[in-house]
């Protein structure tokens, strides 16, 4: 009896350390369950902290290539698209995982797309981090690391428009030179050619020819943000803005009797194939780009006041895009040879433009004055299309008063109806802007220059043209110009 109490003891003591050990167990395994619950949040907010907030920051930085060679290891680089949706550059990959950026235009979209082996130029370049980033469902993203797949980086949109830029390289043709096309209320690239040019889908291949010493055409050199040329009459836009700041009250009592060379002392300046221009006003000077005219003008300039005028408009210094650039040149200041001013006046000498800022200068007259930030990237959109960043237009800087764009419109106007641009124009729409045939070498051809704007009541398009040695830009490049203001006004 007393045996059977004890052992019934025993058995109740065992089941009860039974249940209390079980219960210890199934404590342990609450806990370490939120233990991995919890450490498992800790790590998808991290993740998803780290993909929408810190690592924008730390891809953005240029000098962060390792950085971003070891993005490239985790995420398929992403797509560069047009304003209208049409793909300017992809990764392919193939079934054994191979990795091919294709760009499916060649040669057309070459310069301002760039490419992205051999280093990256270009869009390539400057939206390579957000290509070699990824916005999609943080949950799908730790699925594919887990899985050690690949995610697909996010989309880059462009300001970039096919039919433009189409129309600018087919106009361009096999002439080398530059084409730039903007929207002067926004400063939206919308169009940029440059040629020589290359195919990016062959750039490996090559290469070597690219760069080798005896190619002098420098097709990977951007002509239309790098390449630095005289402008020629094209400048007469400056000198006569500066004419018009000085003489406020009376700029339109100028006149001027052109013989088709102008003489100061030892020195002549020729108009265009030495034509006579005859009496002049200032308007009628401008629209036929005298020579003669604008070095008169020049000589009771002062050019302090120039120097400055030049710098407010972005001369000296490099221009507001990421895209590699060369600065503008104007080094005339003080104490400067009557040759100098004769030439400056009509913007040859030591003066040095490229087409992106010649561009930059024409927009701001069709934009009352101010002068936008050229910009190319307009989004950046996760695989499933939502935006993830928008690029707004931004103001430069004011360079004129609004009535005194008025008046450059006027004139630059009046170029197009009775000067040297009426190449320009096609029908259902007006254009105003300059002409330019920039001397560059003795015995050699102009380069030839035109910078424009349409519709004259409401611009919605810049275009700046250079050819080089293209010859008169009247002939050459005002209807490269025409053709592009075609197509933008166009049916198709
Ligand atoms: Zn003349």
């Amino acid at each position: 009896m007393r045996q059977q109490r004890r052992t019934k003891k025993i058995q109740k003591r065992t089941l009860k350390a039974e249940g209390r050990s079980r219960k210890k167990v199934n404590r342990e395994i609450v806990l370490v369950t939120y233990v991995f619950v919890g450490l498992f949040l800790i790590m998808i907010g991290y993740l998803g902290y780290f993909t929408y907030k810190e690592s924008d920051t730390y891809r953005n930085n240029p000098y962060n290539s390792k950085r971003q060679q070891l993005f490239s290891d985790r995420y398929i680089r992403g797509s560069i698209v047009s304003s209208d949706g049409k793909t300017l550059a992809e990764t392919k990959v193939d079934e054994d995982g191979k990795e091919t950026r294709s760009y499916p235009y060649g040669s057309v979209f070459a310069h301002v797309v760039g490419y992205s082996t051999k280093g990256n130029t270009g869009i390539e370049s400057i939206a390579s981090s957000y290509l070699l980033n990824t916005h999609i469902n943080p949950a799908l993203q730790i699925l594919y690391e887990l899985k050690e797949q690949k995610t697909m980086g996010d989309t880059v949109k462009t300001t970039l428009n096919v039919k433009l830029q189409k129309a600018a390289y087919e106009a361009l043709g096999d002439k080398k030179g530059a084409v730039v096309v903007l929207n002067p209320k926004t400063g939206a690239i919308l169009a940029m050619v440059s040629k020589p040019d290359y195919n990016p889908n062959e750039i490996n291949e090559i290469w070597d020819e690219l760069v080798s010493e005896e190619n002098k055409n420098s097709n990977l050199v951007n002509r239309a943000t790098q390449g630095l040329y005289p402008p020629g009459s094209t400048f007469k836009i400056l000198t006569l803005l500066e004419y018009i700041q000085e003489n406020p009250g009376n700029y339109e009592d100028f006149s001027f009797d052109c013989d088709s060379v102008y003489e100061v002392g030892d020195y002549s300046i020729k108009c265009s194939k030495l034509v006579s221009h005859g009496e002049e006003d200032l308007i009628t000077a401008f629209a036929k780009s005298c020579n003669g005219a604008f070095a008169s003008i020049g000589q009771t300039l002062n050019f302090s006041s120039m120097y400055k005028l030049c710098e407010k408009f972005g001369f000296n210094e490099k221009l507001p895009t990421d895209l590699l650039s060369n600065a503008s040149s104007f080094v005339l200041k003080d104490s400067i040879s009557v040759w100098d001013v004769l030439q400056t006046s009509i913007g040859q000498g030591k003066t040095t433009i490229t087409p992106l800022h010649n561009a930059m200068i024409a927009a701001a007259v069709a934009n009352n004055g101010v002068m936008m930030k050229p910009y190319v990237l307009d989004t950046v959109e996760s695989e499933s299309g939502t935006v993830i960043k928008s690029f707004s237009p931004e103001n430069y800087r004011t360079v004129m008063s609004k009535d005194e764009a008025a008046i450059l419109q006027k004139y630059m106007r009046a170029v197009v109806t009775d000067g040297t641009g009426s190449k320009a124009e096609g029908d259902g729409y007006q254009v105003a802007g300059k002409t330019g045939s920039a001397e560059f070498a003795t015995g050699k051809e102009t380069h030839a220059w035109f910078v424009g704007y349409a519709d004259v009541e409401d611009p919605e398009i810049v275009v700046s043209v250079l050819v080089e040695e293209g010859g008169s830009g009247g002939s050459a490049a005002a209807p490269i110009a025409r053709a592009v203001f075609d197509a933008y006004y166009g049916e198709e």
